[in-house]
């Protein structure tokens, strides 16, 4: 049976972010329909590690990067790795990727980063909120941990750079490290910030977001392959609806890009397919969440579990999880907790990247009835609200106060 909807705004993807666009767009009074062949909030948004990351304002893509790009892609071991296979089909986005790690691109791309993140923080605390998740946004902080005196070192310069930009952080020597968090084994210190936030269940966050968008806005089972637009509107059709729209946003996060171009813009989107896995622990081992900087992954406190979630690997949307990426991920938790037993939860989820990290946002080439608010990267759950907010402004014809140019689809 085919579902036929006719609404003032269809929202495509029903993910933290398009959740986050639903909520702002019926709190202006809009008539919002969201559309997703999964459950809400299931896809990278449910598995993630949590962190309001308001201090991650680098780009992936660095001069340190880049200098180590081939022996980080080439080792199957490297927190950054490359699926055998796909190095063909990936090399457009690579040499994007590369071109961006030079360092006044980077420079520009970790400013743009900042700007957005800046007023991340507060913009959760009111959408947890308004969407009755309030107890499962925590404040005790967030954690890099260096397992080396030279990383701690090189740290200084990392965090003198974040400092630059707007961010609060201070370094701490292995006895404060200790005091914090107990059960950590012996580090040559951390860098701390201690303002930061993060879910204690992104999955039940994604519940509440959901129940409060759904309160006001409809929700339609089905999977968009199809954007048309004519005199009056947009189609958006599917194997199961068809949608007619004033306005369409596209929220699809890593499987964005097609619907992009039929709304009039080629985007360079790929994954980074990431992996998490999971321990029941009644007692939390750690306060707050902790990134052993050089693993490349965070070990997070999440309500009656130890997740441990994070690893880049350039490898598509279709190929299934990795074995390999998941063992060397539970041999790295092992080195932090020798004692960690067999997992009970093992998962993979796609993050929808850019190679300059930055999202897009904003309306379409082909008319400012389709806007584009994906390809959060690293950061996806930590900019959800600030890009609910300048979605709405967008709708209303308000200037956002962020000046969006840099987030445009036309960068590229
Ligand atoms: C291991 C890992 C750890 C992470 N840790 C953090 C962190 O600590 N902090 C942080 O801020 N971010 C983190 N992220 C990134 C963050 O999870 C993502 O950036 C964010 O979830 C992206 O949200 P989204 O709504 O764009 O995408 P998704 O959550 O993937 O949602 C997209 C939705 O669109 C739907 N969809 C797809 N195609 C169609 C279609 N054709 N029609 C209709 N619907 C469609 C999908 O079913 C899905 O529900 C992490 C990611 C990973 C993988």
């Amino acid at each position: 049976m085919i579902h036929h909807v006719t609404t003032e705004i269809a929202v495509i993807g029903a993910g933290v972010v398009g959740l986050a666009v639903a909520e702002a767009l019926v709190a202006q009074g809009h008539e919002v329909v969201l559309i997703d062949p999964e459950p809400p909030g299931s896809g990278a948004s449910y598995g993630n590690a949590g962190t309001i990351a308001d201090y991650a304002v680098l780009p992936v893509g660095t001069p340190d990067v880049l200098k180590n790009l081939p022996s980080l892609l080439f080792d199957r071991n490297s927190p950054l790795a490359i699926r055998p296979g796909a190095m063909l089909s990936l090399a457009p986005w690579l040499s994007r990727f590369m071109l961006q790690s030079r360092r006044k691109t980077a420079e520009r791309n970790a400013r743009a980063i900042a700007e957005l993140l800046s007023g991340a923080r507060a913009l959760w605390q009111d959408l947890a909120l308004r969407s009755g998740g309030a107890d499962l946004l925590q404040h005790n902080g967030c954690l890099y941990l260096y397992e080396t005196e030279k990383a701690f070192r090189a740290a200084q310069a990392d965090m003198a750079y974040r400092r630059g930009l707007g961010v609060a952080v201070d370094l701490i020597g292995p006895q404060d490290l200790a005091q914090l968090e107990p059960n950590l084994p012996d580090m040559a210190g951390a860098a701390y910030f201690s303002g930061a936030a993060f879910l204690s269940d992104p999955g039940a966050m994604m519940q509440c977001l959901a129940e409060a968008a759904l309160n006001y806005a409809g929700f339609l089972n089905g999977r968009i392959d199809r954007l048309t637009r004519d005199f009056d509107g947009i189609w958006l059709e599917g194997p199961k609806c068809r949608v007619r729209a004033k306005k369409a946003i596209l929220c699809a996060g890593a499987h964005s890009q097609p619907l992009a171009a039929m709304a009039g813009d080629k985007v360079p989107l790929e994954t980074e397919r990431g992996y998490h896995l999971e321990w029941q622990m009644p007692a939390p081992i750690l306060n707050r969440p902790a990134c052993p900087s050089a693993r490349g992954f965070y070990l997070c406190p999440m309500t009656g579990r130890l997740r441990v979630a994070g690893t880049v690997e350039l490898g598509g949307l279709t190929a299934p999880p990795s074995r390999h990426r998941l063992d060397r991920l539970l041999q790295g938790a092992r080195k932090i907790f020798p004692d960690l037993p067999k997992p009970s939860a093992r998962w993979m989820g796609f993050r929808p990247s850019l190679p300059d990290s930055l999202p897009v946002i904003g309306p379409s080439s082909g008319g400012a009835d389709v806007i584009h608010a994906f390809g959060h990267g690293h950061i996806g759950v930590t900019l959800a609200p600030i890009t609910g907010r300048i979605v709405a402004d967008l709708v209303r014809g308000k200037q956002p106060e962020v000046d969006i140019t840099p987030y445009l689809p036309t960068r590229f």
